[in-house]
């Protein structure tokens, strides 16, 4: 779905520019130099932004140490309840800022951070969460309703200051919720939107709503930016945001595997083969944005792997590594990794 275009740093977001990956920070103020790493590890996981926690005016320096130790992405700070520390945030130099409209809710201060963006020529990004009500709803639509209605008053407030460099959030802690407000914001709206699931619960259960809370919307082209929320270290939340948007074919990130899920045909250790595969291939420096099969069984294996750009079917502990049609070579469950990407490289690097 179109929407306006906001920049934010050197980052544009909406509009024609594809779907971002936005990453956050979770190591407390108290370790800067683990501040720093988990920028810098993020930055090279392929966040395209980072949000920061902004709890009181005190912290807002921070923006100013991660630009000298050279963090290059756009720098938002997440605001809550004070709306000086918004302030304090803008004057010490980050690229944007996130309010939440359940909590800093007085038109005068909110005018008076809106005042500021524009002279620093930020975005404000007004972002909702479904933990920030004080009532409980009886319905996931009750509540996609109140989140695009909160969004909506103050996006109102905004463009009264003629300020329109706004994204919005609208984020619930299921997929049902999320969705539904997501929608029912881009039927009204044409701001950016950020996309995420609040709170997603344990590792697997966070890919598992994120993918489908984030997909389902997504695939109806909408949403700009995408945060994936999981209880697990940060890096894995911008790999789980990549393969959501490579699933959509929005973006791509280097190579895909396709392997199947072995049953009892298989004799090969294909799990564990397929775990060091993708280890090897991403210290490869192979980027090409190729299909690379590896199969279990002589079933479906010859058929996928034809249809990747490459690929491996075993048999019993040998496999033949297939160009499309042709049969480039036979291997074996020992040297596998290494004879593809051998054949991998000759052709794509
Ligand atoms: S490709 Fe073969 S081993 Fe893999 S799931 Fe299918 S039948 Fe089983």
């Amino acid at each position: 779905m179109k929407t306006r275009t906001v920049k934010l740093g050197n980052l544009q977001i909406g509009g024609k520019h594809p779907v971002r990956v936005k990453g956050m920070l979770k190591t407390p103020y108290s370790d800067l130099k683990g501040l720093i790493r988990e920028a810098r590890q993020l930055e090279e996981e392929g966040a395209e932004a980072l949000r920061v926690a902004v709890r009181e005016e005190s912290n807002a320096g921070i923006v100013k140490i991660f630009k000298k130790e050279g963090i290059k992405v756009p720098l938002v700070a997440d605001i809550h309840f004070h709306y000086k520390t918004a302030l304090a945030a803008i004057d010490n130099g980050f690229d944007g800022i996130r309010l939440n409209p359940l909590n800093i809710t007085k038109p005068g201060e909110i005018r008076q951070v809106v005042k500021e963006a524009k002279i620093h020529k930020i975005p404000i990004r007004v972002g909702v969460n479904s933990g920030g009500f004080k009532k409980g709803f009886s319905s996931s639509r009750q509540l996609a309703a109140q989140m695009v209605s909160s969004v909506g008053r103050y996006i109102r407030i905004l463009e009264k200051e003629s300020f329109f460099d706004i994204m919005v959030s609208l984020k619930g802690s299921d997929a049902e919720s999320t969705i539904i407000a997501n929608e029912l914001f881009a039927r009204k709206f044409d701001y950016p939107l950020h996309l995420g699931i609040t709170a997603t619960g344990s590792y697997l259960s966070g890919v598992v709503k994120s993918s489908i809370g984030l997909g389902a919307v997504l695939s109806k082209g909408i949403g700009n930016i995408i945060r994936v929320s999981l209880t697990a270290p940060s890096f894995l939340e911008i790999r789980v945001a990549k393969y959501i948007l490579q699933a959509l074919k929005l973006r791509t990130y280097g190579p895909e595997i396709v392997s199947c899920p072995t049953c009892s045909r298989c004799e090969v250790k294909l799990i564990n083969i397929v775990d060091r595969f993708e280890a090897e291939l991403t210290g490869s420096g192979l980027s090409a944005p190729i299909r690379i099969a590896l199969m279990g069984c002589v079933v479906n294996g010859p058929g996928e792997a034809r249809q990747a750009d490459i690929g491996a079917a075993f048999g019993k502990k040998k496999a033949i590594i297939f160009r499309k049609d042709k049969i480039l070579r036979q291997s074996d469950e020992k040297n596998i990794i290494k004879d593809l990407l051998q054949e991998a490289r000759k052709i794509w690097m």
